[in-house]
């Protein structure tokens, strides 16, 4: 089966309101390719003026975090009918920042991704292990007990149309880039663990994406892999470099 590759900017918490237009306007002539799925996940402030600044261009909509109730005394955070309504079609959960400094739980992403499925969202759920996991020969038990918690109670033809971001996380932001080998082998482990959860189509329809560090020189050979089916790019989704990934 040939699945589109989604190239996914994460913005983090940078750009104004002001500046993310006017990278929207830099990027415009960069990151057009009809073969590939271009999404900029940015932050809650920078989604309207982001969608007006995308209107009619082949660049989806994404979100970094949302939470998983649907309104209520819950201040500070976004729910997924607020997502909804501002134009949102991609919704990034799980990232090893939110579970990192926010305390997010295996527990919360799958409350998360429950309620982006209801409201039909295309979830990008982020997964990933540490250099210590790594280093002590845990890393594909640790992603497999990440994505079997994350999933839970997800239908097959749900867990098709979600996206899954492998993204090491030794590797985001440092500059240092999982190798081929590691990145694929990872990703090809995350298709046996959705294979057994579902089934061999489920397997062959979800889209996993590499991330860290991934930029304009590793892209080509990351992206020819056979289960890399696109990136959840940082640093690079600020620059022209996101052009180059996207082309690629
Ligand atoms: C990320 O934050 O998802 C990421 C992959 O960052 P970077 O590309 O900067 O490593």
């Amino acid at each position: 089966m040939s699945r589109k590759k989604i190239i996914a900017g994460n913005w983090k918490m940078n750009k104004t309101p002001s500046e993310a237009v006017e990278l929207v306007k830099t990027l415009a002539p960069l990151v057009q390719n009809p073969e590939v799925d271009v999404v900029y996940c940015v932050p809650a402030i920078d989604i309207i003026p982001v969608r007006d600044a995308i209107a009619g261009s082949n660049v989806h909509l994404g979100a970094e975090n949302v939470y998983f109730e649907e309104s209520g005394a819950f201040t500070g955070e976004i729910s997924p009918a607020m997502l909804k309504d501002a134009g949102v079609e991609y919704v990034i959960i799980g990232h090893s920042e939110r579970r990192g400094y926010f305390g997010e739980t295996d527990q919360d992403i799958n409350k998360k991704l429950l309620k982006l499925l209801e409201h039909g969202f295309n979830p990008i759920v982020c997964c990933g292990e540490s250099l210590e996991q790594r280093e002590s020969g845990i890393t594909m038990d640790w992603i497999n007990m990440q994505i079997k918690i994350a999933f839970q109670g997800v239908t097959a033809d749900q867990a098709k149309g979600v996206v899954i971001a492998y993204e090491p996380i030794w590797a985001i932001g440092t500059g240092k880039t999982a190798t081929t080998a590691q990145a694929e082998e990872v990703c090809k482990g995350i298709r046996e663990t959705i294979c057994g959860l579902y089934d061999e189509a489920t397997a062959a329809a979800i889209r996993i994406q590499y991330g860290g560090s991934m930029n304009a020189k590793n892209c080509a050979e990351l992206l020819a892999e056979p289960d890399i089916d696109g990136g959840l790019i940082g640093g690079a989704a600020l620059k022209p470099d996101f052009g180059t990934i996207v082309k690629c």
